[in-house]
């Protein structure tokens, strides 16, 4: 529902990942997986998950006699820190355990290193094949058609730094989550509660802000995002406050609110 709420073209997802199957992070998913194939979806979807999900799903299946028009490739989490999930040319991602009441991972997106730029300026000069433009690309030296060597340093420009985020939700305060999320350009971090509900957060292995700007400001990461609030809290104005105690980039996660990496 919120998908279409906010445009968002659900056909063209095809990886999905789900940190473990408490109700509010994959009840929405059965719905969701239905909607594709009522709309005839053809294309294979990926399912990152912990192992239970499959059998969930083929119960409603059996029970609704659904023949889905798709396949679902399934891929399931394990307590492996930093597993490597999926990869394609530009991007990495991973799982990595997360402290909760039940199994649980954490994940980690990872941009791969980008081409690097090629100098228009320069390129006019150097007389080079269009061959050799991608070889630049990759890096390398080329020769150009007049027989001389261009080093890539004389004809490149370094790429733009890859990006990544990380995604903790849910967790208990677990300074060991530190080491995987370490730098990342965006952390989302669960804070449930604030400090005034400390020992509460600990019993249902949930964090606060606070808690959550301190692995943001332990890891180094450059923004951290806040999210999955308690009901308890109507207003939200005391997670930034609180979070930014701690680092000073902090933000809430509000449903529909984009965030450029
Ligand atoms: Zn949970
Ligand atoms: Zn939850």
């Amino acid at each position: 529902m919120q998908l279409r709420r906010y445009r968002a073209k659900f056909q063209s997802i095809d990886h999905l990942f789900i940190s473990h199957l408490h109700g509010d992070h994959f009840f929405g998913l059965p719905g969701l997986i239905s909607s594709m194939h009522l709309l005839g979806r053809k294309q294979d979807l990926n399912i990152y998950c912990p192992a239970g999900f499959k059998e969930i799903l083929e119960v409603i299946n059996k029970n609704s006699d659904t023949r889905r028009t798709y396949k679902i490739n399934w891929h399931f989490t394990d307590n492996e820190p930093m597993r490597l999930l999926f990869e394609d040319q530009k991007v990495q991602v991973y799982s990595f355990p997360l402290q909760h009441r039940i199994f649980c991972t954490g994940f980690l997106f990872k941009e791969k290193t980008l081409p690097r730029k090629i100098d228009k300026y320069k390129l006019e000069q150097l007389n080079i094949s269009f061959a050799d433009i991608l070889n630049l690309k990759a890096g390398n030296d080329v020769v150009n058609k007049d027989g001389e060597l261009i080093k890539n340093k004389d004809a490149t420009l370094d790429p733009a730094p890859s990006r990544s985020y990380a995604y903790c939700s849910d967790t208990i305060y677990d300074p060991d989550i530190v080491k995987y999320v370490e730098g990342a350009d965006l952390l989302y971090h669960e804070s449930t509660f604030l400090n005034d509900h400390l020992e509460r957060a600990k019993k249902t292995f949930h964090s606060t802000a606070f808690q959550a700007a301190q692995i943001a400001s332990a890891a180094n990461v450059k923004q951290l995002l806040l999210g999955h609030y308690s009901a308890r809290y109507t207003q939200l104005d005391g997670f930034v406050a609180e979070a930014q105690a701690a680092f000073a980039n902090a933000l809430l996660a509000i449903d529909g609110k984009k965030i450029k990496i």
